[in-house]
């Protein structure tokens, strides 16, 4: 009989795999299972910033923003590779909000988060300027201002990495299927989705981190029930190929009240969304509907030059928020800040639930969850994740971020000049300093393998999944990279037959 863990984690989203490693990196014994592949639902669906939050200051959430914006300095420093700084204009539109209510807002969101590296806001002009260039005629005025932007799959990926590495046993398209409570411990069975082979452990805590299943996993798999509730909320973005040049997004205001984001995507493309629907169907089969496609086109046409219509878009995805359900009127209002539900202790096995919270707040969500979990494992390490940099985030820091990274570009084509400079901004931008474990002695191209188009080569294919859990095609096209966009389409069909044959590899 194997010893009880102290934490089973339920999920590989953002918070699952947050609280996994800063439980081991407390010396606590953790395994978590994700009953797909690591951030296959809401944390590879989200807009992918990391930020305060501007639109939240209207319903007074200051204790979300302040803490959203600490976060954000915080996870630029400790992923500078794939976060980084970027700049935001906000057109004045004046039948919309007023302008002083926009600066007060930004003033706000300058002051309240302790902002350290990124540049303040600023009025700006628009009209016969670069940055209102590709911006209809009657927008004359705007601002400017900062937050960041997280490849947000490979967030979650890091951050599983990071906690194996400290202990934690991380088991991807692993289900629990149900635990019951004996005496002080649970004993769970979780079932391997491929195999069907199942498990049995027993846990002194459950983590129940699983996103918009949270109440599923209350109910139906651990036999309980909750007062607290999530509340789905659809959100889908749309990719168009590249509208602007420059590496600015906007921030675009509806008619509706609600706000859009338009912003550069993987090079050659952009990146728009979100919508705010109400959702009652199944988490894992949510699309995206030709409603929100005009939707979020239409947006567009009312600030761009260019229109754009459905038959633009080159891909699509769509994700449901699992918020924290505070009986708001409506799908914009209900709050982005988390609930943590903690119960046990004792005679009684512990469970903690999350409900809501978002990814720019994932790693104090994980030190609250912490905080709290703690004095009834009998732990008392101190919290850690705040300066620890995840794998491939230990770049040299300079006063400007920006700074480090294209250092750390010039170094990595210096060690590999026979990489293609695209190449090598690519390979830092998704690896950091863990690059040197693809290309290692590389001494050509030649040298990293085969390649399965657009410069994914069987040395990366290897490295993802020999140390990121990457087992089909799509895992590797889609979450651990973006290639997905930039391969030709015979790229997913050669992986898949390269990944077959390394499965039996004996
Ligand atoms: C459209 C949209 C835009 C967003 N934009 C932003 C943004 O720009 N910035 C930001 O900070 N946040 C943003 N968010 C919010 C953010 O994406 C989410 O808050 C966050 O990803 C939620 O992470 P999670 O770990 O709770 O859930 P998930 O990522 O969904 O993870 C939960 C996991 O639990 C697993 N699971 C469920 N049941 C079981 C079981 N029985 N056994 C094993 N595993 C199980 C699921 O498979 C799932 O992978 C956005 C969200 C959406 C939808």
């Amino acid at each position: 009989m194997t010893a009880p863990l102290d934490l089973l984690v339920i999920g590989g989203g953002i918070n699952g795999a947050g609280i996994a490693r800063d439980a081991a990196g407390r010396g606590l014994s953790v395994c978590l299972v994700e009953q797909d592949d690591l951030a296959s639902h809401t944390s590879s669906a989200a807009t992918k910033l990391i930020h305060g939050g501007l639109r939240y200051l209207e319903y007074y959430e200051f204790r979300l923003v302040r803490e959203a914006l600490l976060e954000r300095e915080r996870l630029l420093g400790i992923a500078p590779h794939i976060i980084w700084p970027m700049r935001f204009v906000l057109p004045h539109v004046s039948a919309l909000r007023p302008r002083w209510l926009l600066r007060l807002g930004l003033f706000v969101y300058d002051h309240i988060g302790a902002r350290k590296r990124l540049p303040a806001s600023k009025g700006v002009r628009l009209r016969d300027r670069p940055l209102g260039q590709p911006l209809q005629g009657h927008l004359h005025h705007g601002f400017i201002y900062s937050d960041c932007w997280v490849q947000d799959s490979r967030l979650v990926v890091l951050n599983a990495m990071d906690a194996a590495a400290r202990g934690a046993r991380i088991l991807t398209r692993t289900r629990l299927i149900s635990a019951t409570r004996r005496n002080a411990l649970w004993e769970a069975t979780c079932e391997d989705t491929r195999s069907g082979k199942r498990m049995e452990f027993t846990a002194r805590a459950i983590v129940n981190a699983a996103g918009a299943w949270v109440g599923d996993v209350i109910k139906q798999r651990l036999n309980g029930s909750s007062r607290k509730h999530v509340r789905l909320i659809k959100g889908s973005h749309i990719i168009v190929p590249r509208m602007y040049e420059g590496e600015h997004a906007y921030f675009l205001q509806n008619p509706d009240s609600r706000i859009e984001f338009v912003i550069p995507y993987e090079q050659h493309y952009t990146l728009i969304g979100t919508t705010d629907v109400p959702f009652d169907g199944d988490p894992s089969s949510v699309r995206i509907s030709a409603e929100e496609i005009d939707y979020l086109c239409a947006s567009v046409n009312r600030y761009f030059k260019k229109r754009l219509s459905a038959s633009d878009v080159v891909w699509n995805y769509a994700g449901v928020r699992p918020l924290y359900d505070d009986d708001a009127a409506n799908a914009a209002a209900v709050t982005r800040d988390y609930e943590l539900e903690l119960t046990g202790g004792g005679e009684t096995p512990i469970l903690l639930s999350v409900f809501g919270g978002k990814i720019t707040t994932y790693r104090k969500l994980a030190e609250h969850a912490l905080e709290r979990l703690q004095p009834l494992l009998g732990n008392s390490a101190r919290a850690w994740t705040d300066s620890e940099p995840l794998p491939g985030g230990d770049l040299p820091a300079s006063k400007r971020p920006d700074d480090d990274f294209e250092r750390f570009v010039a170094h990595t084509q210096s060690r590999w000049p026979f990489l293609p400079p695209a190449t090598t901004r690519r390979l830092a931008r998704t690896y950091g300093s863990c690059v040197a474990h693809i290309l290692g002695g590389a001494k050509s191209v030649g040298d990293l393998g085969e390649d399965f188009g657009g410069g994914l080569s069987r040395s990366e294919v290897d490295y993802l999944c020999d140390r990121e859990w990457a087992l089909t095609a799509e895992d590797i096209l889609w979450r651990r990279t973006k290639m997905g966009l930039h391969s030709p389409s015979d790229t997913p069909a050669k992986l898949t037959a390269y990944l077959a044959q390394r499965a039996v590899r004996p």
